[in-house]
């Protein structure tokens, strides 16, 4: 499924197997997870992408070389030699590549990854359950792991990757609060059945100790600053979201921050596999087939998905 244009329906078209150069691999792809990225790709809201572009970046597929498993995440290559790249902080190096963004992506059947960027997968997961492990459950993490010790956690936007850190979270004896949409009942009811021990409203007032907004939209960060405690943090996972409305001092007074989480290291998903590999995360999932990806975008975006959509190609 190519992209040729933003704000273009992606097209089914037959091209050319790509081909494995240096440390690449080819992989024969079996699932891809829809990210709310790809929205903000199609939708032209990321301003630098590869064109014409495969998209995806949740990608489970077989390498064909070996025959073995593999997962692809969105941090594609990193040049290894930067002042991020050197202290531990690959995920902000300037020249970085990113899988369905500035290299060719997993709404394909076959793809090209570069190895040393690539998971392996444990194997009590499926291939479609495995798929929004690599960026939901991945770029999730690394947002989770900045809350700390915290007990009482909110959720701002319960979708692909909430379900999966709720979860983590309540294995480790803490508390989920789900923020939806106003009215949402379905995704309030969805949070419950996850592990979250109360779901409503975003602009609803429950007292917190930190906020992981997942849900683009800028209102949120005052609306989480409100019920987030004095040293708390607001804690935005998304990489695009809507301007920050302008909101008193007083709410950011008493050592609260406000941060982002951008992209993810392979130390992260080291990490994340290896925790994973120990608490058995289940996921909601709809599936559609690889031709229909147009339909899987035009849901996320439209909030008819609960949960992650998967592409799954035979
Ligand atoms: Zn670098
Ligand atoms: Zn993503």
């Amino acid at each position: 499924m190519v992209l040729r244009e933003p704000r273009q329906r992606l097209e089914l078209l037959d091209v050319r197997a790509p081909v494995p150069r240096g440390n690449e691999m080819l992989i024969k792809v079996s699932a891809c997870a829809v990210c709310r990225t790809d929205l903000h790709v199609v939708d032209g809201e990321l301003s630098d992408p590869k064109l014409p572009l495969i998209i995806g970046h949740q990608i489970v597929g077989v390498d064909a070389g070996s025959g073995k498993r593999v997962g692809v995440p969105w941090l594609g290559w990193t040049c290894g030699e930067c002042a991020y790249c050197t202290s531990g902080r690959e995920n902000l190096c300037d020249r970085a590549r990113f899988t369905g963004y500035t290299i060719d992506g997993g709404y394909a059947e076959y793809t090209v990854a570069d190895r040393r960027f690539c998971f392996a997968i444990p194997e009590m997961y499926s291939d479609e359950e495995a798929a929004p492990l690599l960026c939901a459950g991945l770029i999730g993490f690394r947002a989770y792991r900045m809350i700390g010790d915290a007990r009482r956690v909110g959720f701002y936007g319960f979708g692909s990757a909430a379900q999966i850190l709720a979860q983590l979270a309540k294995s480790e004896g803490r508390e989920v609060f789900a923020f939806t949409r106003p009215g949402d009942v379905e995704s309030q009811k969805f949070a419950r059945d996850m592990g979250a021990v109360w779901a409503g409203d975003a602009a609803a007032q429950q007292p917190l100790d930190v906020a992981i907004i997942f849900a683009p939209a800028g209102e949120l960060v005052p609306a989480a600053l409100k019920n987030v405690a004095k040293g708390g943090s607001v804690i935005c996972a998304g990489i695009h979201m809507t301007d920050i409305p302008a909101f008193a001092y007083e709410l950011l007074w008493g050592e609260r921050s406000v941060r982002s989480v951008a992209n993810l290291t392979r130390r992260d998903g080291e990490d994340f596999f290896e925790r994973i590999g120990k608490v058995r995360i289940r996921t909601k999932r709809t599936l559609f087939p690889l031709a229909n990806a147009n339909e899987a975008l035009r849901d996320l975006r439209s909030g008819a998905i609960t949960g992650t959509a998967i592409l799954t190609i035979p």
